[in-house]
């Protein structure tokens, strides 16, 4: 391959880097694990979410719910947001869980009813009040639920006696049985180039690392019939003639109920029949580009001979993939975060107004300081408690009302400004990763459990498998600032 073509040569394409949160040398890998929905394959978000909402709705249909009108709206909300099943909202939160903002069914609350309603609470996902959207599949799911409790306040389920709770419980029961009872998959299978997205520099990447000595497996929470023909219509069609994804992997689970797979035993199965998909238990070594169902992840690592640190395993659920991965084997991680490059772009568009926005927030900590010191000397000339470092009262007076006036026009110009930089990506919501000037709660986990991020899995060709990745050194509040 010519110098010039090499993707390595000429860098990542803008938003396709590897972000990197805990330095990770890729040399000392020896394992690499992969997820394969919306990690190996990854679907047309809109069309495959649409068809889930759909199938979702006609089951709601059928319990003779008036959801008849109802359409998929997939702005409405965004992985990384919290939906509050007590009370029926959806939340984005900051990286210390304070709601910054929050949607009752449809409708976005306004600051009071927010402070109201949060001002006290923390979204804690710990707590079984708060469900996390982990994943792009969330999508179907958080719409409908939203407009679900716009149905329910106007008393139009009222004949179901049903709280916020007991309503999210029927379309997490419902969504659950469209993934898992077949229509909506055979349908996916029946035209994978309606839902699957091909990208050939998927299978070109895990050649690279193949071919660089690592030993590739998929765990997968799918099933197999369904992962089979997502991976030969994903896979097979890039491979060398005569080889499949199969010989790709030196081992390949399927149904592996993540995130339990990270937790605990459970039976292992192999797959005998890969036409039929006919299941044998299976006691033993695993054989050399076998096919499994279940089982669990120690016994793989025993398997294969290698420890937590010496495994790399890229997944796109925040939950199942990462978090569970990391906290319990102390796998490397790598989160696949699709939505990073619209991410990226978006906060590139947005940078000239964010740097307005920052000068303009100088400048306001600046005339504050000015402000809060004139209030101090009127204070303590009127109570005359302590020597005033401004002797005259009246200019005193007289300057703090003009500095409030300039505090004033700079809010003026400063509101549009922090409005923009909401509305970045999402409309309604803003960036995935920012929550107003903070980190958004998204932001956080990744930080805590992905070793390292990035849009998809082929952007492992601009970095080679022999790549060390080094995170970057971290802000804190006391840095000296860089000089403008
Ligand atoms: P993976 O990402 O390759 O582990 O596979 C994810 C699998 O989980 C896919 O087969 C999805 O259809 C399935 N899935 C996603 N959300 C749900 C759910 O809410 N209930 C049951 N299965 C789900
Ligand atoms: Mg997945």
């Amino acid at each position: 391959m010519s110098e010039a073509k090499s993707p390595v040569a000429s860098g990542p394409p803008p938003g396709r880097g590897l972000y990197c949160n805990r330095t990770l040398n890729l040399k000392s890998i020896k394992v690499v694990g992969f997820d394969m929905d919306y990690t190996l394959v990854q679907y047309h978000t809109k069309d495959w979410e649409k068809r889930a909402y759909e199938h979702l709705r006609a089951r709601l249909q059928q319990r003779g719910w008036p959801v008849g009108g109802l359409e998929f709206d997939a702005a409405l909300v965004m992985r990384g947001l919290i939906v509050d099943i007590e009370r029926g909202n959806i939340l984005k939160a900051n990286r210390f869980g304070y709601v910054k903002q929050a949607m009752h069914g449809t409708r976005m609350l306004e600051f009071d009813a927010l402070r109201r309603t949060y001002s006290r609470t923390m979204a804690e996902l710990a707590l079984s009040r708060y469900r996390f959207m982990n994943t792009l599949f969330s999508l179907s799911e958080g719409c409908m639920y939203a407009q679900l409790v716009d149905l329910l306040d106007r008393g139009e389920l009222a004949s179901e006696h049903l709280g916020y709770r007991e309503l999210y419980q029927i379309v997490r029961d419902n969504i659950d049985a469209t993934h898992t009872e077949g229509e909506l998959k055979a349908e996916v299978m029946a035209n994978p180039e309606r839902f699957v997205e091909l990208d050939p520099d998927t299978v070109l990447a895990l050649l690279d690392l193949h071919h660089a000595g690592k030993r590739l497996v998929l765990i997968t929470n799918s099933e197999w019939e369904y992962t089979q023909a997502m991976m030969q219509f994903a896979f097979d069609r890039f491979l060398p003639a005569g080889t499949t994804w199969r010989e790709l992997f030196e081992v390949s689970v399927c149904s592996a109920r993540k995130p339990e797979y990270f937790e605990r035993a459970a039976p292992l199965f192999e797959v005998v029949d890969q036409q039929l998909g006919l299941l044998r238990p299976h006691l033993g070594a695993l054989k050399n580009h076998g096919c499994y169902l279940g089982g669990h992840a120690t016994l793989l690592e025993q398997q294969l001979g290698v420890s937590g640190d010496e495994i790399l395993y890229l997944g796109d659920h925040m939950f199942g993939d990462v978090h569970v991965s990391k906290s319990v084997l102390r796998w490397r991680t790598c989160l696949i975060l699709r939505e990073l490059e619209d991410e990226i772009a978006a906060a590139e568009r947005l940078a000239p107004s964010q740097a307005e926005l920052s000068r303009r927030m100088a400048e306001k900590e600046q005339l504050e300081g000015r402000y809060y010191a004139l209030r101090l000397a009127v204070q303590r000339h009127k109570l005359g408690y302590a020597p005033s470092v401004d002797a005259d009262l009246e200019s005193a007076a007289k300057n703090l009302g003009v500095v409030r006036t300039a505090l004033d026009l700079l809010d003026a110009r400063i509101g549009p400004l922090a409005e923009k930089t909401g509305r970045a990506l999402n409309d309604r919501w803003g960036l995935l990763m920012r929550a107003g000037n903070d980190k958004s709660q998204l932001a956080r986990q990744v930080e805590r459990y992905a070793d390292v991020y990035t849009s998809r899995v082929s952007n492992f060709l601009f970095a080679t498998p022999f790549a060390y990745l080094r995170s970057p050194r971290g802000s804190l509040p006391h840095d000296p600032q860089p000089v403008e």
